[in-house]
């Protein structure tokens, strides 16, 4: 059977999960107070509703427990968010993910018990501060505080040199996840595989090694 999900608030960011979503081929249910929203998403949507979920009333005719992941995409309204996910809490709905506004709502929204708390403008803030800061880092993917996974573009400086010859592991205690050339992707890659110019490299490890590692070699 299809999961079925549920995505409240049609902004820009709830759009753009309610369209990849069904894009996916997924059934999902729109939800949004402003009626304008609710008809753009109508012909996107498996079905799509008008509806405040503040109101538990609301929530339940929507038949809310039965979705298998419901995503709270209310922006501005702090409070509306925290409500409506603390009502999806107390329903007992299996997969709530919130997106977060700031700190202190992410932190409330995690005591409360949502499930996942998103923060994307953050996050992106973060992964296209790194792209900036370093040509070589295409893409950055935050671990925890202190380790990370990213993609590097590899140079003329590794060109022709094989994961042995950098010696990357015991120089840097990062691991070389994957090697993508062109098309062609090698996952876990062995210590004899040789790099080239352009080659993107998916590395795992500590943001100080990672830097080191980086600065010396791309
Ligand atoms: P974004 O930053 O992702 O664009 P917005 O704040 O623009 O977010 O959009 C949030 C959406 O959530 C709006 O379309 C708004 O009408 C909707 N919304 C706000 N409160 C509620 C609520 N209580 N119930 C359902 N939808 C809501």
């Amino acid at each position: 059977m299809k999961k079925q999900f549920a995505v409240i608030g049609l902004g820009r960011f709830g759009g753009s999960i309610c369209k990849s979503l069904s894009e996916q081929g997924m059934e999902v249910l729109a939800i949004d107070t402003n009626e304008d929203k609710v008809n753009e998403y109508a012909t996107i949507a498996t079905h799509a509703v008008i509806a405040d979920t503040t109101d538990e009333n609301t929530l339940k005719s929507l038949g809310i427990r039965n979705f298998d992941h419901v995503i709270v995409a209310i922006g501005d309204n702090i409070q509306s968010s925290i409500l409506t996910t603390l009502m999806l809490v107390e329903l007992g709905v299996n997969h709530i993910t919130v997106k977060a506004q700031n700190d202190y709502h992410e932190k409330v929204l995690n005591k409360i018990g949502a499930h996942k708390v998103v923060h994307p403008e953050r996050d992106m803030g973060v992964r296209i501060a790194h792209n900036i800061i370093s040509k070589n880092v295409l893409d950055y993917l935050e671990l925890s505080d202190e380790y990370s996974i990213v993609e590097l573009i590899a140079g003329k400086t590794v060109h022709g040199q094989s994961l042995i010859d950098l010696d990357i592991r015991a120089k840097y205690g990062c691991n070389v996840m994957a090697i993508k050339r062109g098309e062609e992707i090698n996952v876990s890659p062995a210590a004899t595989e040789y790099l080239m110019n352009g080659d993107i490299i998916i590395v795992i490890g500590a943001d100080k090694d990672i830097n080191r590692m980086e600065h010396d070699l791309f």
